[in-house]
């Protein structure tokens, strides 16, 4: 019995290593949903990012249910070092594009490129490596303040830590934490607010100090404050690496390089705020929609009548 209850315990603490490991991802992405299998080529190599990260989808077919294609012919390029937001409506493929780019799934035909590799070329690893990604909702590991940030980067020292917290706007927010960068975070520390947990793992990420950042903008409304130190904390996150942001704010939608409307698994439009505002398409409505929805959410909150 014993032998054969030291590999199930032995399997147990690895299953916990790993989960843990991509517990921030792991909503995002639907990891231990899925029995993923994908595996590295036999002579794969590494990902090598000289040209700044540019992105490039070619005629993309994936699905995760073959009666029904999550994205067709997907079809587009981000320039190195811009900022595209995905936006559109709902199970229109947004986050299947990121979880495609970090290579949870294959695609059945078309390629993916990093600048110019084929990503099924490289070993999974030093692709990921290249990839820092902001989930919608942060896990924090309850642990310090210092560790949950130093995670982008286990080596950083605590400067290098306390540099990215700045960046990302969270290091005077911490200062007045109770034990600053000691204090405990997470389900049984102290309980942080979805902009300071968003913060954080901007920091985390701009310590990793990845070529390419997927963030998965958070969906909920901060308050003004708030919604400014987030912005400010993602604009040094982006600043010179190429970021695909899943937008459903409107403050990162117009500031943009490019958006990318998917629908039914499709790029519908593709432009500048300006530029396909004055189309009058799918995404001139998604917006006349969104801004309603914020004046409404406006005058409740002063108390006025719809
Ligand atoms: P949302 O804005 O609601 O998050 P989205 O644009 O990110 O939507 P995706 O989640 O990429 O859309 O979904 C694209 C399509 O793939 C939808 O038809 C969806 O039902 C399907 N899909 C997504 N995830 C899975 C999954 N894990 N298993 C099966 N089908 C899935």
């Amino acid at each position: 019995l014993l032998q054969l209850y030291q590999p199930l315990n032995w399997f147990g603490t690895y299953y916990r290593v790993i989960s843990q490991n991509f517990i921030d991802m792991e909503k995002m992405l639907d990891l231990f949903e899925e029995g993923v299998a994908v595996r590295d080529a036999p002579n794969a190599g590494e990902l090598l990012v000289r040209k700044g990260g540019g992105i490039e989808f070619k005629d993309v077919c994936f699905s995760y249910d073959p009666r029904q294609p999550a994205v067709k012919n997907l079809t587009f390029s981000i320039k190195p070092g811009t900022t595209v937001a995905l936006c559109g409506p709902s199970g229109g493929g947004k986050s299947t594009v990121f979880r495609l780019l970090f290579r949870f799934y294959d695609i059945q035909s078309g390629s993916i490129c990093i600048d110019g590799q084929d990503i099924r070329t490289v070993r999974q690893q030093s692709l990921r490596a290249h990839i820092g990604v902001v989930p919608q909702d942060t896990v924090l590991f309850n642990s310090t303040v210092m560790y949950n940030i130093r995670y982008g980067k286990p080596s950083a020292t605590d400067e290098e830590v306390i540099a990215a917290a700045k960046a990302a706007e969270i290091h005077e927010r911490v200062l007045a934490f109770p034990d600053g960068y000691n204090t405990k975070v997470g389900e049984r520390g102290l309980r942080l607010s979805g902009g300071e947990k968003q913060r954080i793992a901007i920091a985390r990420t701009i310590l990793k100090s990845p070529s390419l950042v997927l963030l998965d903008e958070a969906t909920s409304a901060l308050d003004n404050t708030t919604e400014r130190l987030v912005q400010d904390s993602l604009t040094a996150l982006a600043n010179s690496r190429t970021t695909l942001v899943i937008a459903h704010r409107l403050s990162t939608i117009v500031d943009a390089d490019s958006i990318l409307v998917l629908k039914d698994g499709a790029v519908v439009e593709q432009g500048t705020h300006d530029e396909l505002i004055e189309k009058e398409g799918t995404y001139h409505s998604l917006w006349m929609r969104q801004l309603e929805e914020e004046t409404n959410e406006d005058r409740a909150e002063s108390g006025e009548p719809n």
